[in-house]
């Protein structure tokens, strides 16, 4: 995997908040805020917000189990790319393969589809997915936006 750490961002967002679900409102406002500045289409901008809810959820409903947590989002911009990492310290996911697999999901109970992960592909240019049982996970993203002009 790309060390986004060796990438040297034209811009830089770090934020942390605690794993309640009305705080996915709140990530889907700062993507958005943050990509503004490439002038993204209103597709571009509603993938990207739909590729961190899918992230923010997951980490609030199988991370944490709707308990206590804190979600870590990390924005950058490299020229026309935006890179994205949604990272909690939750339960970890044991098979990450098998998780990435369209309609899989671990909470049926719950009336989950199993699609996240496959929104995130679709909606973006790049997806990754670190997780380690009992540690945590980390999702990296990028999109590039076009050049309009
Ligand atoms: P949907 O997103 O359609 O509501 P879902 O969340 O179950 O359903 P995915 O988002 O594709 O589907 O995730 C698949 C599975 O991967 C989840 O059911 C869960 O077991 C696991 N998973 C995803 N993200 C995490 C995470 N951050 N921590 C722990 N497990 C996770
Ligand atoms: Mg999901």
């Amino acid at each position: 995997m790309e060390n986004l750490d060796n990438v040297i961002y034209d811009n830089e967002v770090y934020v942390e908040f605690m794993s309640d679900s009305v705080n996915e409102g709140l990530a889907r406002m700062v993507v958005s805020a943050f990509a503004l500045p490439l002038n993204p289409s209103l597709e571009e901008m509603a993938d990207l917000k739909t590729a961190v809810s899918e992230a923010v959820t997951n980490a609030i409903i199988h991370a944490y189990m709707e308990k206590e947590g804190i979600i870590k989002m990390r924005l950058g911009r490299k020229n026309s790319d935006i890179f994205i990492d949604v990272i909690d310290e939750g339960c970890g996911i044991k098979d990450i393969k098998k998780a990435m697999e369209p309609l899989f999901t671990t909470r049926d109970d719950i009336d989950r589809s199993g699609m996240g992960f496959a929104f995130m592909e679709a909606f973006t240019d790049r997806l990754d997915v670190e997780s380690e049982v009992g540690k945590g996970t980390v999702i990296h993203m990028q999109k590039a936006i076009s050049d309009k002009e």
